[in-house]
């Protein structure tokens, strides 16, 4: 490596979301405590490259919530640098999806309704939209994973 190249290329580190995988597994979701948040796939905090800049740590932690891979390159880069509109919109997300998430909780272990009525409730048409089986699916894994994680803690 000659100079101009030491000067300008900061060591790389193994990526601390997947250790170097660049996808992240179920283990990695679990140590990083985002299971009901986190699907299995690309690591968007190496961008799938299993390395980062030594001091990428430092401007941002491996298991913010925010940074995803259904973000395009363009949106990671903002939420690494913290900006505004995009950290703005990515929390109306995160609390929209923690609302569910206690929702669920409520309706199961406190409303005592069964999983398939919270299926049910949660695929009620919303502004007169039917639920397509895409979305009915989706609704009906995550009840499932949040009321199953609920009850192994
Ligand atoms: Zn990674």
């Amino acid at each position: 490596m000659n100079f101009i190249n030491k000067l300008f290329n900061k060591p790389l580190i193994n990526c601390p979301r997947c250790l170097g995988k660049g996808n992240v597994d179920w283990d990695d979701i679990k140590r990083l405590k985002q299971e009901l948040k986190w699907l299995p796939g690309e690591c968007a905090y190496c961008n799938g490259k299993g390395k980062v800049p030594s001091d990428f740590p430092n401007k941002i932690s491996p298991d913010n919530v925010y940074l995803t891979s259904d973000l395009t390159l363009e949106e990671r880069k903002k939420v690494v640098s913290s900006d505004a509109e995009i950290i703005k919109i990515l929390q109306v997300r995160n609390n929209q999806a923690d609302d569910f998430i206690r929702q669920v909780l409520y309706l199961y272990f406190i409303g005592n309704l069964e999983i398939d009525k919270i299926i049910e409730f949660y695929s009620i048409p919303r502004y007169n939209e039917e639920i397509n089986l895409e979305q009915k699916k989706e609704i009906t894994e995550s009840i499932r994973k949040i009321i199953e994680f609920e009850k192994e803690k």
